[in-house]
């Protein structure tokens, strides 16, 4: 009799102690307000840093809807639309050009030509270039607005959350104006840089920015990816977006050594090909496609 009492007893300040258990989980953890949030439906979000040289394009896909984040040189234009139309793609919601330098938004009056859009974001900066007219003309005579968006605003693509970290309005360094992005599904982020040099990297130090994956900064140049900065994003990867033997020597040593000093594993667009990332919110995975997108432009 003795013995089952202590038996109740012992299952008594069991409960207790599984009760006490999930009241502080619940109330009082410090991660109770970041709690992780789960993708119930098993969607997965993928980001394709398609091949384009030396430049950047960047898809993003997620239940159905689709952005496209620059569009490399003039000659990866025509390529990038074969590519989306192998795909099935019909539309984009959301096409940014980064800033004005052909190597981002070459490509993208053939994109504009091709697909229908809804939203097409730029910098407020017309910097008076050919390039800069052909794409303006494009997307006149299509119809399509130009947006600016503003800092910390942010849209969505699916289930993935884009927030505009940095925008710019300097005439003079086209880089500065890189509309850098911080893209959010679920538990992964990935940060895209566009060309954003050390100076806006400074500007986005007091945000938010660690992140699983890092689009490196103009394309490993020495400019960019400070080591105050990249310590803060802590990647596990980085993506270099680079033409293979291009004339600016890019990416640099010195920033693939800053990149293996902090454990990142490094992939590039000239080694790799095509580098399609798939996240189901929780875990990230790459393999490398052959998308045929490269124009052979070194702009
Ligand atoms: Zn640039
Ligand atoms: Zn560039």
């Amino acid at each position: 009799m003795k013995k089952k009492y202590r038996n109740v007893q012992k299952l008594f300040y069991a409960v207790l102690i599984l009760l006490g258990v999930f009241f502080y989980q619940t109330f009082f953890s410090p991660d109770s307000s970041t709690q992780k949030r789960v993708n119930l439906d098993g969607d997965k979000l993928e980001v394709t840093f398609l091949d384009v040289g030396q430049a950047d394009s960047i898809l993003i896909q997620n239940k159905g809807e689709t952005a496209l984040i620059d569009g490399g040189n003039r000659a990866d234009g025509d390529k990038l639309v074969s590519y989306f139309q192998s795909l099935s793609l019909s539309s984009f919601q959301y096409v940014i050009g980064t800033h004005a330098h052909e190597d981002h938004i070459g490509g993208l009056p053939s994109v504009i030509y091709h697909f229908p859009i809804e939203h097409f974001y730029l910098p407020n900066v017309d910097p008076e270039t050919q390039i800069y007219d052909v794409l303006f003309n494009a997307a006149s005579q299509m119809d399509l607005d130009i947006e600016t968006p503003s800092i910390d605003s942010t849209f969505t693509v699916g289930d993935a959350k884009i927030q505009v970290l940095w925008v710019g309005d300097d005439k003079t360094d086209l880089n500065q104006n890189s509309i850098v992005l911080l893209l959010e599904y679920y538990n992964n982020r990935i940060l895209f840089m566009g060309d954003a040099p050390q100076e806006v990297e400074k500007e986005l130090l007091s945000k938010d920015i660690k992140s699983d994956v890092l689009k490196v900064g103009h394309h490993g140049s020495q400019y960019s990816t400070s080591a105050h900065f990249l310590y803060q994003v802590h990647p596990a990867y980085a993506v270099i977006s680079v033409g293979e033997g291009n004339t600016y020597g890019h990416p640099k040593d010195v920033i693939l050594e800053k990149l293996e000093r902090i454990g990142c594993t490094t992939y590039r667009t000239d080694i790799s090909g095509s580098i399609h990332l798939v996240s189901d919110g929780e875990n990230l995975t790459f393999d490398f496609l052959d998308t045929d997108t490269n124009g052979g432009e070194d702009s």
